[in-house]
């Protein structure tokens, strides 16, 4: 039951038909949401629909299926501007999931304007997906990476970024919301600190697009990336917002069919924003899943999901404290949707174990987040995530287990 009396979450739990299953005779209990979100019957319908009724390659065809789904493509990068606020939706590039966008902006980005000596910085608490091709893009450019620590809650020292901020200095990435502490990133300060000196930020949104609303004129970032699945889309699509300005300036990721305008033997011109960034044949059927999952949150309200998993979350943090010997990590005040914790003595993938023979998912290890575990010197954490569907009932579940574990290694 929803402690928030408007948001009706057992009739949401009926739009997702995964969730009505049992796993190992228990009533599933999917607390693996940040590492990927389960489907709508609305999303899960309209895949279908395209591949029964309208599939057809996009943008060069002159038959009736042709056109109508590249409308619908078209219709769908209008739907994510909207979402997200984009000034125009052009700047909506399609890709497939927030790794790509990223690697596309490392590259694009870091051949036209990162060269030897310049500096690129991001932080300790990143995803391995913003960490790597930056690490890369230094490696083939000759720069350097500079990496903004963090204190004990999980948050991001603001203090440190501002000093390691040097006229070197080209680009700033750094996650909205941390996946494995829920840290929510004070993301508008640190936009409005590197824009005093002209540098832009791109925001990885993977664990923010799903819990809270995002308008990107109004947080001012460069490049704003995320992944379909992680938004109750499906797999397989993702977004790379940048602003036009950038996009425009930047050269081509990937080169190939849809991506030119004229190709001759003796050279190529590209395609206008966005096709210049979306070589190939899209994965249209991921891009139309996706605007159809964000219709779907539209509908339900971000505000008040993001209510809800704001009341799991304090909820959840409650009672973990009759759990003893529980250490939460990521503990700021500004956080959403994620509990990260240790048992003391009893191995994280131990207790992830004994949790899914109780038909509980949750992940445990480094949860891609390698630099920041050895900050808190362990190898790894039980990461419970919450989204849209779950209630406090599993919350209850969830201790209960935990309670059990706790007795069965004692
Ligand atoms: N960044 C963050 C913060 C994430 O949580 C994830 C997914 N765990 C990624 C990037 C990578 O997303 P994907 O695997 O969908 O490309």
């Amino acid at each position: 039951m929803s402690h928030n009396v408007s948001y009706d979450v057992s009739s949401i739990r009926k739009d997702f038909p995964i969730l009505g299953q049992y796993v190992h005779n228990k009533p599933l209990v999917y607390l693996d949401n940040a590492a990927t979100t389960q489907k709508p019957q609305q999303v899960i319908d309209r895949i279908h629909q395209i591949y029964t009724k309208e599939n057809s390659n996009i943008h060069r065809g002159v038959h009736y299926l042709s056109n109508k789904l590249t409308e619908e493509y078209e219709n769908a990068r209008e739907t994510v501007r909207s979402f997200i606020n984009a000034r125009h939706s052009h700047e909506v590039v399609f890709t497939n999931g927030t790794t790509h966008s990223i690697n596309a902006v490392a590259y694009s980005f870091g051949e036209k304007y990162i060269a030897e000596g310049d500096e690129i910085i991001i932080t300790e608490l990143e995803h391995h997906a913003n960490i790597v091709p930056w690490q890369v893009l230094a490696e083939r450019k000759q720069a350097r990476l500079k990496v903004v620590p963090i204190n004990d809650q999980g948050e991001i020292l603001l203090d440190a970024f501002q000093r390691m901020i040097s006229p070197k200095t080209k680009i700033v990435a750094v996650s909205h919301i941390s996946n494995s502490l829920g840290t929510i990133n004070d993301v508008e300060k640190i936009i409005e600190t590197a824009h005093q000196h002209n540098i832009p930020v791109l925001l990885d949104g993977a664990q923010s697009i799903q819990h809270q609303e995002v308008d990107v004129q109004q947080l001012d970032c460069d490049f704003y990336v995320f992944s379909g699945h992680k938004v109750y889309g499906p797999n397989g699509s993702g977004v790379l917002y940048g602003k036009e300005k950038w996009l425009e300036e930047m050269p081509p990721y990937q080169t190939g069919g849809e991506m030119i305008q004229k190709v001759t033997f003796a050279g190529t011109t590209y395609n206008e924003l966005p096709f210049k960034f979306e070589a190939g044949t899209p994965n249209y059927v991921g891009a139309i899943g996706t605007a159809e999952a964000l219709k779907y949150i539209r509908e339900k309200g971000i505000r008040a999901i993001a209510g809800h998993e704001e009341d799991l979350l304090h909820y959840a943090t409650a009672q973990m404290g009759e759990i003893p010997d529980i250490t939460i990590y990521g503990t700021s005040n500004r956080k959403i949707s994620v509990l990260s914790f240790l048992i003391k003595g009893i191995h994280h993938y131990d207790t992830g174990m004994v949790l899914d023979k109780m038909g509980i998912a949750v992940r445990t290890g480094h949860h891609c987040t390698e630099p920041l575990m050895n900050h808190f010197g362990i190898e790894g954490t039980v990461r419970a995530s919450f989204a849209m569907y779950n209630t406090r009932d599993e919350i209850d579940r969830l201790r209960d287990a935990l309670i059990k574990v706790k007795q069965m290694f004692s």
